[in-house]
């Protein structure tokens, strides 16, 4: 599927439209991705800062992850939802939460990484990397 694609938070007060193709999909198993989704694993997909055209008022806040790497987290501020990560040490480029995208039908990780710290009953599917702690 071609871009542009769109999506948005929850409520629906943050929209935004992906310009341009990601550049890499990953499901990241480390325990702030599980934190932060509420769930087994998250979704990390890189894309050019330049392609992402938000809508709406974020609130951000910034993590300090383990390796001192320094992490804005960009979220809706009525319902919660993350929408993107910017990690200081990339230029140019973001880390989408594609759960937020309105069709995920065509979303499919190169990798799973951080599968050390998984739950355990989600396997790596045929074919796709495991990769067991940072990649
Ligand atoms: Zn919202
Ligand atoms: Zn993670």
């Amino acid at each position: 599927m071609p871009a542009p694609y769109t999506g948005g938070c929850q409520c629906g007060q943050v929209r935004y439209e992906l310009t341009g193709e990601p550049i890499r999909l990953i499901a990241c198993h480390c325990t702030e991705c599980q934190r932060q989704s509420g769930s087994a694993f998250g979704m990390s997909m890189l894309v050019r800062q330049d392609d992402l055209k938000i809508s709406g008022v974020t609130k951000s806040f910034v993590r300090v992850a383990d390796s001192g790497n320094e992490n804005t987290a960009v979220f809706c501020p009525d319902c919660g939802v993350r929408i993107h990560n910017t990690p200081h040490y990339l230029d140019g480029v973001l880390t989408l939460k594609p759960g937020t995208l309105d069709d995920t039908s065509w979303l499919k990780p190169t990798a799973m990484v951080w599968t050390k710290s998984g739950q355990g009953w989600v396997p790596t599917p045929e074919g796709m990397k495991d990769i067991e702690g940072q990649p």
